[in-house]
């Protein structure tokens, strides 16, 4: 069965031989969408301009400072091998080593790397870590690979890029359809090839070799932070508040427990095989062990089965995309009811979305503000890979709300100050961009 993953089409088709071998590939058909990532340098030109900064702060930051492509041979389980392409965009290191996720989906490509490394570099800026950004990724449908299909493509993976990662080079993480597995995986063959215990060279690893208590649930539990500083902005009391998540993977998963947690009502929650709704709030404990026992919603009783795509529009108080890019849309965006979005995927809403949401009084709270706390705990769990001396989850959740609440506050009293009648988005990247423009010029770059 070919599995779908949204915005592509999967054809299968039989169209390589290898040895005799007749190997079945998919045929992967890209369907035309709005970029939400296009729009990323050109906000950070804006920012530039309306902060008077030299232009030269915008050349620095428009494309990555290195970026590199490797084919990755893969030995499949039915004998043949398989050419996949690997990326990595090394894209600033201004604040620090590079850092950012490797995403194994079929819609890896060298542009959607490159726009997504800018986005790292915001992000640790931003958020305060010591770190440039980075992102990575292999063109490939994971989904449908055995575990020891996905563990070849993860070593494949670091023996293509080795030489050019490390603890105080370039760290990757995980991302969408990679996990902490995929980092026991990687971190293995790195210490094999170079011969030498580093933990620290990538993040999100299991607990089990070096990874850090909390750094699975850090994105959402960062999220549902920023969400409830938003709330309050929003006067939504989170009591009983609606909340619907689109995405029921780590992060999305994730945050429906912490929303529910703080006693919201999370009615209506969707994945790749669709969409669920219980106007009384959805039993999310229940509904996570069935999607790790399954990998998907469906078959869950606990709630009346809907489309994916009526989730985004339902009546809610606060909506979360936690999937994919380019959800919200110029289509969607008018008929769009929560009071506040809070983007836990990168890129989930459209330029055009934008301004419609903005214009309706949406409040949005931005990607790179409303998911940095992954990598804020990937920061934790580098420094403890460097100390070798490890932290209890209280210090963990701790020091990633006050890194969480200070950053949101900072920026919207960013925008408030600098950029009045901007949106959050237009202040965090003010913000960002600012802190970056600043440390280049202290270490001479102009
Ligand atoms: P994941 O692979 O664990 O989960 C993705 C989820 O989205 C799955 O439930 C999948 O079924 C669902 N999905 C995919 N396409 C969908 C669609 N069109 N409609 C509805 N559901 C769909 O990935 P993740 O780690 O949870 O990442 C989700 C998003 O968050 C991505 O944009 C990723 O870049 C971003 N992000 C992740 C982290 C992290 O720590 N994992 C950190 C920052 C940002």
């Amino acid at each position: 069965m070919t599995a779908a993953v949204a915005g592509f089409n999967l054809k299968r088709k039989t169209v390589t031989e290898h040895g005799g071998i007749v190997m079945e590939k998919d045929q992967i058909v890209e369907k035309k969408k709005e970029d939400s990532f296009g729009a990323a340098e050109r906000r950070v030109r804006e920012s530039v301009e309306r902060l008077q900064l030299p232009s030269v702060v915008y050349e620095f930051l428009k494309k990555p400072q290195r970026f590199m492509e490797a084919s990755i041979p893969v030995q499949m389980d039915h004998g043949g091998v398989e050419l996949f392409s690997g990326y990595r965009a090394q894209h600033n290191n201004v604040l620090g080593p590079f850092k950012g996720g490797i995403r194994f989906h079929p819609g890896v490509t060298a542009a959607s790397v490159k726009a997504l490394s800018l986005l790292m570099t915001l992000k640790c800026a931003l958020i305060g870590v010591p770190f440039g950004g980075g992102k990575g990724g292999v063109a490939c449908n994971s989904l449908e690979m055995s575990a020891a299909e996905k563990e070849r493509v993860s070593r494949g993976y670091i023996r293509a890029f080795v030489d050019l990662i490390g603890p105080e080079i370039d760290i990757p993480a995980p991302d969408l359809f990679t996990d902490a597995r995929v980092m026991g995986w990687m971190v293995d063959e790195y210490c094999a090839l170079t011969g030498r215990y580093t933990p620290g060279v990538l993040t999100g690893k299991p607990v089990e070799v070096g990874g850090s208590v909390g750094r699975k649930e850090a994105t959402s539990r960062g999220c549902v932070y920023v969400a409830r500083e938003a709330a309050k902005i929003c006067g939504i009391t989170l009591k009983d508040a609606t909340v619907v998540v689109q995405g029921c993977g780590n992060v999305g998963g994730q945050a429906a427990q912490f929303f529910s947690e703080l006693g919201c009502k999370v009615i209506s929650v969707c994945d790749i095989s669709g969409g669920l709704y219980r106007a009384e709030g959805i039993a999310i404990p229940d509904l996570l062990d069935h999607v790790k026992e399954t990998g998907l919603i469906e078959g869950f009783a606990g709630g009346e089965k809907i489309a994916g795509e009526e989730l985004l529009t339902m009546d809610c108080d606060i909506l979360v995309p936690a999937a994919m890019e380019n959800q919200l849309t110029a289509a969607n965006a008018p008929e769009i009811k929560a009071r506040l979005i809070v983007e836990a995927a990168n890129g989930p809403t459209t330029p055009e979305a934008e301004q419609i949401l903005s214009e309706r009084g949406i409040f949005l709270v931005p990607d790179v503000l409303a998911n940095s706390g992954g990598v804020t705990v990937s920061y934790f769990e580098w420094v403890q890979n460097n100390q070798g001396l490890y932290w209890d989850l209280e210090t963990v959740n701790q020091r990633l709300e006050k890194m969480m609440v200070e950053a949101f506050h900072t920026v919207y009293r960013f925008g408030r100050e600098r950029s009045a009648g901007g949106t959050l988005r237009e202040a965090a990247y003010g913000y960002a961009v600012q802190r970056l423009a600043e440390a280049m010029r202290l270490r001479g770059w102009y």
